[in-house]
């Protein structure tokens, strides 16, 4: 495995951030498999926070959970769904986290008495995690995004990194650009400009790009290619037009339109093991544009006040989900973002026969008491009212309260995180977690990563994933507490899925003669679910969706 020539293409962007860098380099992953190649993928994140854990989703978007639990950017998220892997906490670093382990080794005489210094040290530190990531995965190909702009400070260190590593082995490091063309609105024309400043930055920290992926509204014409590659010291067949599309999964079968994989694959001195074909990416695009019929979802959450790009970000592989379900029925899935707030108190009652007009209802995992009782009265009405309803972790977990409030009667049941004096605290933390938090210590103490499942014979998510045992990924602190299952179950809720001991309850539902549709997850199923695999507990919730729309 050592004497193998790895492979590594570096992702950077110029000009401007949020311009796709993440999927530019998934697209890329995506295509070079497509050659033949095994790939995986690197994201560097330069904040010093260690892991994204503690990091507001309104903020930085979604915190992506990998199955060894480590918490990390939405980009993991893209990579995973694009190149159908799965990553390994290898796979993620952060300043901080780099640092940490820099400052570790020191204490613990590992530099063996020597200075340790910014430079060398932290990048020789970057360069030993991208190779191990690259052999733990023994990827030909390794694509490393490195996060931010050039020009700023705080990616300056993993750019050193990078040089270094093309230093080492000028054959196995390619570096692509994403840059932004901008049309003013008063000039009306795309200017190159700002991307040659930006090639000019990075070439001030010895790096020059073998690609420039250029951003635009609209595809690029000759000229502008011509121009970059002049003004930019690279052939204009290697200046990809990049314009902005309907949907991110049509951006690898753009970047071949340009020649995209080819071009990578001469810098690297790598000969394409297969023509491009991606047949099965192609079929699944083709179902994302077919005219179809609509199925209409709510989602019912907290963070919604904020304006459409952070929303967005921050349910993002909810949204995926949802959507590979719907286009491998054959519907165009469309999402509507209802504030649970709005069901409370007295006028919010009122409102709650407004969620008739929906399919099916998602609450999505959450944490904190916000809206915690208008979620209650959306989760009554649609179980009542019998329309599909899903509930992802905390969705989940309110389902319980609510079933034993309206069912069982215990008028004060709740979670044990919005209320600690109940009589009936259904959802509680378990004693290790407790612990914890006594010492305010809540960086990585939820139950994370992937734990194994197993389904009752019988039940909806018997039936929906096809097999006894499973595995999900956990992100959370609470769980169904243990006292009152029983209760529960006779009182119609079925626990269709229990971890291997029988202690933890990973699955609730109730009977198809009961209700159409209403399954909620202690786990997050939304991050095991990939365009060319969607998930079987999101794929039940949208047919029956469908469904009831028929019914209507
Ligand atoms: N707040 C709940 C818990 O910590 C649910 C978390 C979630 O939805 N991810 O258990």
């Amino acid at each position: 495995m050592g004497l193998r020539t790895r492979k590594y293409i570096f992702v950077v962007g110029g000009v401007l951030s949020g311009v796709g860098k993440g999927v530019t380099t998934s697209s890329i992953g995506a295509i070079l498999q497509s050659r033949g190649f095994s790939v995986t993928a690197v994201k560097i994140d330069p904040y010093i926070n260690v892991d994204a854990g503690t990091m507001n989703p309104t903020e930085h978007g979604e915190v992506f959970v990998l199955n060894d639990g480590y918490e990390t950017d939405q980009d993991m998220g893209n990579y995973e769904r694009f190149l159908n892997i799965s990553l390994p906490r290898d796979n993620y670093m952060t300043t901080g986290s780099v640092y940490l382990s820099v400052i570790e080794k020191e204490r613990n005489l590992k530099y063996k008495g020597k200075c340790v210094e910014v430079v060398p040290h932290i990048p020789l530190e970057i360069i030993e995690r991208i190779k191990k990531a690259s052999e733990k995965a023994d990827a030909d190909i390794t694509t490393v995004e490195v996060g931010g702009t050039v020009g700023e400070y705080q990616n300056i260190l993993f750019l050193e990194a990078a040089r270094m590593m093309e230093l080492q082995n000028p054959d196995d490091v390619a570096f692509v650009m994403v840059s932004y063309l901008p049309v003013p609105g008063n000039l009306g024309e795309m200017k190159t400009k700002p991307t040659q400043y930006a090639v000019r930055t990075l070439n001030s920290t010895g790096i020059q790009p073998n690609i420039i992926v250029a951003r635009s509204a609209t595809p690029l014409d000759n000229i502008r290619k011509e121009k970059i590659g002049m003004f930019c010291n690279i052939a204009k067949e290697s200046v990809i037009s990049a314009p902005d599309v309907e949907s991110i999964y049509d951006v690898p079968l753009n970047f071949e339109k340009d020649k995209l994989s080819d071009i990578l694959l001469s810098s690297l001195k790598l000969k394409p093991k297969k023509p491009t074909d991606m047949k099965e990416w192609k079929s699944f695009v083709a179902k994302t544009k077919e005219p179809r019929k609509e199925v209409n979802i709510a989602i019912v959450g907290k963070y919604f006040n904020i304006g459409d790009f952070t929303l967005t970000d921050a349910y993002i592989s909810v949204i995926e989900a949802i959507k590979y379900s719907a286009y491998s029925l054959g519907a165009k899935p469309k999402i509507h973002w209802l504030s649970a707030e709005d069901y409370e108190g007295v006028n919010g009652k009122k409102k709650l026969a407004g969620l008739k007009k929906y399919d099916g209802v998602l609450i999505p995992g959450g944490f904190g008491s916000r809206g915690i009782e208008g979620k209650l009265a959306a989760i009554r009405y649609v179980r009542e009212n019998k329309i599909p309803y899903l509930g992802l972790c905390y969705g989940m977990q309110l389902a319980v309260v609510e079933y034993a409030r309206n069912v069982l009667g215990w008028s004060d049941a709740n979670t044990t995180e919005i209320d600690g004096k109940t009589a009936h605290p259904v959802i509680d933390i378990m004693p290790e977690q407790k612990e914890k938090m006594a010492k305010s210590d809540y960086g990585g103490t939820m139950r994370l990563g992937a734990y194994p499942a197993i389904l009752s014979k019988g039940t909806i998510a018997r039936e929906a994933y096809g097999k006894d045992e499973i595995s999900e990924r956990h992100r959370h602190r609470y769980e169904v507490n243990p006292d009152y299952i029983a209760e529960l179950e006779k009182a119609g809720f079925v626990f269709s899925g229990k971890s291997p001991d029988g202690i933890l309850m990973e699955i609730a539902e109730l009977p198809h003669d009961a209700h159409p549709f209403f399954l909620g997850t202690q786990f997050h199923p939304e991050f095991h679910t990939r365009p060319l695999s969607p998930h079987p507990l999101f794929t039940e919730f949208v047919r029956a969706a469908m469904g009831s729309r028929e019914n209507k």
